[in-house]
């Protein structure tokens, strides 16, 4: 199977680029996050800390969260409920990085992102895919831009889905989870030592996309 992975912090258009990049390529495209957002979820939902690890770890026995692929896009159901819009809220966002850095919260989700892999040429984005997840990747991508003009393309995919959001607030938030994602001890967001960066600060959303094709399609 051939496995790209595309890790990068938030906002920085992986979703986007990675589902238009396999859309071109006939593969499948993999959200991660949305697996931790679905935890996060439901660790709001029970109204617990999400970042303690003696509240969220009992949790994980009550929880399945499974991926379906319907028309080629990613659907997330967490005990059955699709739960693939509300995991988009800011809250969610948060409360996604706090039980992200919980270590059973990673190996939980695991094997799910590894069987998908096996199964399927697929490209798989989130933060630790070429360094943890799929280490035998194809292609390894490490997508980037800068704070603020991610933070202006979340906000205006923010408002445009009617979410009242401020951009100040927007741009914080991001920076606090950047900040959180890269700094905790486990599977930090972080390059792989054999990834290709690519930096969409300076280029735009059809630009983008070329860039990441034509990576790939140097390598495979
Ligand atoms: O990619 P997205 O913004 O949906 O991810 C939400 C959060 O989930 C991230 O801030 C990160 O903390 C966590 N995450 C992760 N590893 C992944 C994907 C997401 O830790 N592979």
């Amino acid at each position: 199977m051939i496995n790209i992975a595309i890790d990068g912090p938030g906002g920085a258009g992986k979703s986007t680029i990675a589902k238009a990049a396999a859309k071109e390529l006939g593969y499948i495209y993999v959200d991660t996050g949305a697996l931790y957002r679905s935890v996060g979820l439901y660790a709001l939902r029970k109204d617990v800390k999400t970042d303690s690890a003696d509240e969220v770890v009992p949790l994980l026995k009550e929880i399945t969260v499974e991926l379906k692929f319907i028309d080629g896009s990613q659907r997330v159901f967490l005990n059955g409920e699709d739960v693939s819009e509300e995991i988009r809220t800011p809250e969610a966002s948060m409360a996604a990085s706090n039980v992200s850095a919980i270590q059973a919260v990673r190996d939980f989700l695991f094997d799910l992102q590894r069987d998908i892999a096996k199964a399927n040429n697929c490209i798989m984005d989130g933060r630790d895919i070429g360094t943890v997840v799929l280490p035998d990747a194809q292609v390894k991508i490490f997508l980037t831009a800068s704070a603020e003009e991610r933070a202006k393309r979340r906000y205006i995919q923010l408002t445009e889905k009617g979410q009242e959001v401020n951009y100040e607030d927007v741009l914080k938030e991001l920076q606090e989870r950047d900040y959180q994602d890269s700094h905790r001890e486990i599977a930090p967001l972080k390059p792989a030592d054999d990834s290709v960066i690519v930096d969409t600060t300076e280029i735009n959303l059809e630009q983008s996309i070329d860039t990441v094709v034509n990576v790939i399609r140097e390598r495979i």
